[in-house]
């Protein structure tokens, strides 16, 4: 559980930020509370970000963008996430603990956190993703999942390139609504291909050797191999690295088969 001393609605980007730079170590955003309620934390000022308009999805510019204040729900309900990537922003967060917490927990919350067991971090890698911050500015996914957190900055929003690549999403659970054991994306583009695996425990990243062969119609066996030749896998409570390992090899294997079926039928 966690204490607030003061609760805060700023009526600009620049006011939150400025809120935070006063005091930054006790100082929050606040995104759907969802895992700051599993903490200790004492707040001194909490700041909600709700009066700013981050909570809207837009396509712009040739992008789909995701607001920090956009909940898990919304990507499983929007027409313009559901239609796109064949839908595997949706289908990533669905199993999720249940509707209610989706309908809290934001986009901006699950990014920011870098968890490792992020089922949403792992999809948006696996498409052109980029991070827009108030202060480090926008980002590709990639740069921004292997710096460090950088408590003083706020997410503003999350950019995809619309490019209409077709993409497929795995996850194994050892029951419906835990954290993932393993999780894959896999997208494809004009030949094109990205292998995100996460949840390894650790951060999701790319199997660069399970594209290259996808890319060279070594097919989704060699692929799956790959990527779990190439990638680190450690052990937690949920499984040992051996374990995952070996799931790793399924899971990109079905991901890229199912991919590579919606890519054949266009
Ligand atoms: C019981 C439980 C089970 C879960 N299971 C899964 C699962 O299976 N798969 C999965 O992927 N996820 C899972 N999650 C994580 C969940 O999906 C969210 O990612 C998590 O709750 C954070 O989102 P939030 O909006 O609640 O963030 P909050 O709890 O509000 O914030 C989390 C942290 O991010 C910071 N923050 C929030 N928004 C911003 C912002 N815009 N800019 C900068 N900092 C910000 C906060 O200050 C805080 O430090 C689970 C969480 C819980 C509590």
């Amino acid at each position: 559980m966690y204490t607030i001393k003061s609760y805060v609605f700023p009526e600009s980007l620049e006011e939150a930020d400025e809120l935070l730079q006063r005091d930054c170590r006790n100082n929050a955003i606040l995104g759907g509370c969802c895992w700051l309620k599993l903490g200790r934390r004492r707040i001194r000022s909490a700041i909600d970000l709700s009066k700013l308009g981050l909570d809207q999805i837009e396509v712009r510019d040739g992008f789909l963008e995701l607001g920090a204040c956009v909940t898990l729900r919304q990507l499983e309900t929007n027409p313009h996430v559901t239609a796109r990537f064949d839908g595997i922003l949706g289908r990533s967060v669905s199993h999720i603990v249940g509707v209610q917490f989706r309908n809290c927990a934001t986009v901006g919350g699950s990014v920011f956190s870098r968890f490792g067991f992020s089922d949403l971090t792992c999809a948006l890698l696996a498409l052109d993703t980029t991070v827009v911050l108030q202060r480090g500015g926008e980002l590709p996914l990639a740069e921004f999942l292997a710096s460090p957190i950088a408590f003083n900055d706020i997410l503003l929003k999350v950019r995809i390139r619309d490019d209409g690549r077709h993409a497929a999403y795995e996850s194994v659970r050892r029951s419906t609504t835990d954290f993932p054991t393993l999780a894959v994306a896999v997208s494809c583009l004009e030949g094109r291909w990205k292998v995100s695996v996460g949840a390894r425990p650790a951060r999701a990243v790319l199997s660069d050797d399970a594209a290259r062969c996808l890319e060279s119609g070594e097919g989704p066996a060699a692929a799956g191999a790959a990527a779990a030749n190439e990638l680190v896998y450690g052990s937690d409570l949920r499984a040992g690295g051996d374990y995952r390992k070996k799931l790793a090899a399924v899971l990109v294997r079905r991901a890229a088969q199912t991919c590579m079926e919606r890519e054949n039928k266009g």
